[in-house]
């Protein structure tokens, strides 16, 4: 059985890492944050201080960092795992970054002969916790093959989009368009109820069962709207940053798309107003804050 590395033990990463725990891997993690090591440990991981010790500890090194600074601090860094590797080791990013920043790592890691894949997930924390991600793959498919058994721990859904190693990227980034619509789309449509005095929980059973549904609607709803707490989640700036990546690929194959852009806009607004660290659902609060008129 392949040991494994895990760099990244946020929101994400912890519960990737305790479902492979749980399926009798010997998992080493790695954070800048203590509290993270440490929720690792009690989980039964084996956690060390620096990248060096994660790849001497393992077969196979999987990342989930926050923003595409991390992941390049992380694999192209002076002792980072491009530096510390060897071509025994097996590298996935499960992070969402620019499709550029996945090219660049492939090309690093090709020049150093290592085996890489850009891997991002879909399902949430929740999917995280229940090993239901799915998982969206691009990069050479001997590799994939290799690693596939332990995908098939972390999530329910695996996709190997093609050899392409920003591929998967581009469909997590649609899926994250998508997301940031029914967000936005959810969060005003909910506000009509309240100013018409529909009760929301009667609103959501009625739409559960209409085209309004989406899967969007009922974890917005039932997790943080319905419940007045919006912590984390998956926070607003992380959405921001994929509706940025979604248009820097717009761009870079020109592609003029208005409507997102506009969206882009409110998110980014909203940020500034200080709700990034909460989840994405917070619009709805910020709608009903500010729409009054
Ligand atoms: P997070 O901020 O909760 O966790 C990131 C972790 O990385 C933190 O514990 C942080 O301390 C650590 N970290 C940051 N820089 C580091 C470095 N240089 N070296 C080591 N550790 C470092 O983020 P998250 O919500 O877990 O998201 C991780 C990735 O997964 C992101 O790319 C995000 O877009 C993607 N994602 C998130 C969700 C979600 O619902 N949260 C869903 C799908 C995909």
């Amino acid at each position: 059985m392949k040991k494994i590395g895990f760099i990244g033990l946020g929101n994400m990463g912890l519960p990737m890492s305790k479902g492979l725990i749980q399926e009798g891997y010997h998992v080493t993690g790695y954070d800048l944050n203590e509290q993270a090591l440490l929720s690792l440990k009690q989980a039964g991981g084996e956690i060390t201080s620096t990248i060096a010790d994660v790849v001497a500890k393992s077969d196979l090194i999987f990342t989930s960092l926050p923003s595409s600074k991390a992941v390049e601090d992380v694999y192209l860094g002076v002792d980072g795992l491009v530096d510390r590797s060897d071509d025994s080791k097996l590298l996935i990013d499960t992070s969402t970054v620019a499709p550029e920043l996945n090219q660049q790592i492939a090309a690093a890691c090709k020049a150093k002969q290592l085996s890489f894949l850009a891997a991002p997930v879909s399902g949430g924390v929740i999917g995280a916790e229940n090993q239901t991600l799915t998982v969206m793959v691009g990069g050479p498919t001997a590799i994939y093959n290799e690693v596939l058994p332990v995908l098939e721990v972390l999530g329910e859904n695996i996709f190997h989009v093609d050899e392409q190693i920003d591929s998967g990227t581009t469909v997590k980034l649609i899926n994250n368009l998508l997301i940031g619509f029914y967000t936005a789309g959810v969060s005003e449509a909910l506000h009509i109820a309240n100013k018409k005095n529909i009760d929301l929980d009667d609103l959501f059973s009625m739409l559960n069962v209409s085209y309004g549904q989406s899967r969007i609607y009922e974890r917005n709803y039932q997790t943080f709207i319905a419940n007045e707490d919006y912590n984390p989640g998956f926070s607003l700036k992380l959405l921001r940053k994929d509706l940025e990546f979604a248009m820097d690929v717009a761009d870079n194959n020109q592609l003029d798309l208005p409507i997102s852009k506009t969206l882009l806009a409110l998110y980014k607004e909203v940020e500034q107003e200080g709700f990034g660290d909460k989840d994405m659902s917070v619009l709805y609060q910020r709608v009903k804050e500010q729409s009054n008129k």
